[in-house]
């Protein structure tokens, strides 16, 4: 059983690490306190192509594996949460929808801006009143004349309003006991996106509520087919739990990281704190998570990767990793004490961005319901 990644994943992940250290982590605290969304960083990621790694070369993407593309959101999410999930979300609510379920002329058409980083595009699942019970999605798009007539309110859409988004694909009710995925290009009118949310964390992230007013799109712009948007979405949210799973890896491994330098330098009673047993077995702890969370999202991607079924693994990966990044972010600010509550202190913002994983693209509470199901448990 191989447990090391290839010589070219390797060497991937060191271009990656080194374009975070280098180009994002220095300025994360600032992007954090004015909330900033860096589009020029965004854009020197797409020309690094991060955003085509798991497409095709004809798209401009370059056909890696999607444990490659988890070696970049990893690393990313070491330095910046919200730089990792750009890319996560981007990649893999923006693009792969309409890579995996669009035809051949969408793809000609959306893809290359996509995959090159110059345009970013949102998925809109979530309303104000449906997000894990997502099949109760109110959106609906009447077929009028040969067009689409969306109407309705989507909830904390991830790339949905920034200065390079494209399109949103939204799902809506196209029928009874019917939801379509349809793609709504940025600008349409009718197409409204509200002001940024005020957030805990993730604040160099783009995230907006969506409003739909007879907001007309061609017939055209259905994605796949009709009435298969719940199929569309549960597709897409399998692959989004590995790599959320990943995202959770390096903030863990930067709690890790930070706390054991930390421990090492601040002296408390004449002798660094990593002395005291308390200080010490809490690093322990952190390494033994991280292990842990690495090792059951690379499985999860490698059971992908392989063409196996992985959707029990992938609410795994999503519900322990994100968990024991969370559990990394409080013990992390525990061993920076009264610094680790000041802004300055990566490990503040850390814990800030730390809780939304849990939440975002099914909680912990949706992987569990997953995983009790695939157990053959009756659950509700
Ligand atoms: C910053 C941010 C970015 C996001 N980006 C996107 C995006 O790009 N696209 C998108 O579509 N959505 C996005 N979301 C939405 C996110 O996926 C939802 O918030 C999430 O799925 C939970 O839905 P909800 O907020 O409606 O909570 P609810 O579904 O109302 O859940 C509330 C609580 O009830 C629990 N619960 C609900 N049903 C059950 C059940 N059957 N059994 C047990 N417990 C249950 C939940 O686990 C939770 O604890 C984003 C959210 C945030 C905060």
């Amino acid at each position: 059983m191989p447990f090391e990644l290839s010589p070219e994943q390797e060497a991937f992940r060191k271009v990656v690490r080194d374009f975070a250290e280098a180009e994002i982590a220095p300025h994360a605290e600032a992007w954090d306190r004015d909330h900033v969304f860096p589009v020029e960083t965004v854009r020197a990621m797409g020309e690094l192509g991060l955003f085509g790694l798991p497409f095709p070369e004809e798209y401009g993407g370059s056909n890696a594996d999607f444990t490659t593309l988890c070696l970049a959101i990893e690393e990313l999410g070491r330095g910046d949460q919200s730089m990792g999930i750009t890319l996560e979300a981007g990649v893999g609510l923006g693009a792969s929808p309409i890579f995996n379920f669009g035809t051949e002329e969408q793809k000609q058409q959306w893809l290359p801006d996509l995959c090159a980083g110059r345009a970013l595009a949102g998925f809109g699942l979530t309303e104000p009143d449906a997000g894990s019970d997502a099949g109760a999605t109110r959106t609906k798009a009447d077929l009028v004349d040969g067009e689409w007539v969306v109407n309705g309110a989507k909830a904390f859409i991830t790339n949905s309003g920034t200065s390079i988004t494209s399109c949103v694909t939204i799902t809506a009710r196209t029928g009874p006991g019917e939801i379509s995925s349809i793609i709504v290009p940025s600008g349409t009118p009718g197409f409204v996106v509200e002001p940024p949310y005020r957030k805990m964390g993730w604040h160099a992230s783009d995230t907006h509520g969506l409003l739909f007013d007879d907001c007309r799109v061609p017939e055209g712009n259905l994605l796949g087919e009709r009435g298969f948007g719940f199929k569309q979405f549960l597709a897409t949210l399998d692959d989004g739990r590995i790599a959320i799973a990943a995202l959770a890896v390096g903030l863990a491994q930067a709690c890790l990281e930070e706390s054991v330098r930390y421990a090492k330098e601040r002296q408390a009673f004449g002798a660094p704190i990593g002395r005291y047993q308390a200080v010490a077995f809490k690093c322990a702890d952190l390494a033994v998570l991280v292990e842990n969370a690495r090792l059951i999202t690379y499985k999860a991607a490698w059971l992908k990767d392989t063409g196996k079924p992985f959707k029990q693994e992938a609410a795994m990966a999503k519900l322990y990793a994100t968990e024991a990044a969370v559990t990394a972010t409080r013990e992390a600010t525990q061993i920076f004490g009264g610094y680790g509550f000041m802004d300055e202190t990566p490990v503040s913002r850390f814990y800030r961005d730390a809780k939304i994983l849990e939440i975002g693209e099914g909680t912990s509470e949706i992987q569990r319901l997953v995983i009790s199901r695939e157990l053959g448990l009756p659950v509700q």
